[in-house]
């Protein structure tokens, strides 16, 4: 418990989320998550966010994007598979046979997002990741959010936080701990509000997250971290514990690269997330 009822998550507690693999587990007991993301000229987020849930060790990740992200990305994926939004029925189905989706990063703030995530969380059974432009989409559509009948967690940075619910940058970042309350209870989604001291709460329950760095202020880091999150969260933990144990793990995976570079990038996280939950067996 930290001051005034919020809660911090310590090594051990982390550990309790992250199992053995039981001897005859097939890939379908990991789960299959979709990340829904990338536009043209912003193909590295959809990268970024589709390896770092396979490297999480989701049973099967698909990448959903746009015809031209496909293309550029079907070739450099090993183990990933891709799918693109012209493929009606199959993207209908993979929706609705994922355990968790990640949307939103690089899709680019349009009507074209907007429709697509209004598109999925109409037909979607699993919890929702909504990160970056996906939360950018909703700031004039707040009830499509409001309204999802699936739990739903979204993940913006402070300047995210301000566009979705019209606060202040001075007030959210005065207060990250209770304007992110607040924005749960009124959008009725989980929140993490990224930065130094990440707080994730439902409105109700609030944790900080202790780990992480300034060495990973750089673009594509959050994208990593929604592919944390969707995989743990496809691998049927909770969306809240989910939230919680990602984004303890993103900086903690980032503390450690810290200790020998000066700067953290996305890659450097992915590489190393299996090895570090090694640790955490
Ligand atoms: P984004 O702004 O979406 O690229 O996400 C950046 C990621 O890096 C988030 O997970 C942040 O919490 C993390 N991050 C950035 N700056 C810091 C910092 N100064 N301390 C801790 N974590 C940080
Ligand atoms: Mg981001």
């Amino acid at each position: 418990k930290f001051h005034n009822g919020e809660f911090i998550m310590d090594k051990s507690e982390i550990a309790r989320f992250i199992n053995k693999k039981d001897k005859n587990a097939h890939k379908g007991n990991f789960g299959r998550v979709s990340i829904v993301a990338g536009s043209r000229g912003f193909y590295g987020a959809a990268k970024i966010a589709t390896e770092s849930a396979v490297k999480t060790g989701s049973g099967l990740v698909t990448l959903i994007s746009d015809e031209d992200v496909q293309e550029k990305l079907c070739t450099v994926f090993t183990e990933a598979m891709t799918v693109n939004y012209s493929e009606e029925e199959r993207v209908k189905k993979l929706i609705e046979n994922s355990n968790a989706i990640g949307i939103g990063p690089g899709m680019g703030d349009n009507k074209t997002t907007l429709n697509i995530l209004e598109e999925i969380l109409k037909i979607v059974k699993c919890p929702v990741i909504i990160d970056a432009d996906g939360i950018n989409s909703l700031k004039n559509n707040k009830d499509i959010l409001k309204n999802s009948n699936v739990e739903t967690l979204i993940t913006p940075h402070p300047a995210e936080l301000s566009r979705i619910t019209g606060f202040s940058m001075e007030y959210i970042n005065e207060n990250r701990i209770d304007a992110a309350k607040e924005a749960a209870r009124n959008l009725k989604s989980i929140v993490l509000l990224k930065g130094n001291r990440t707080v994730i709460t439902d409105g109700y329950t609030t944790y900080i997250n202790m780990t992480g760095n300034s060495a990973m202020a750089n673009g594509g880091m959050g994208d990593c971290l929604t592919g944390i999150i969707t995989s743990l969260a496809g691998q049927r933990m909770n969306l809240f514990e989910a939230a919680v144990v990602g984004a303890y793990l993103h900086g903690y995976i980032g503390d450690k690269i810290a200790e020998e570079k000066y700067t953290v990038n996305a890659t450097d996280i992915i590489e190393k997330i299996p090895y570090i939950m090694k640790e955490f067996e």
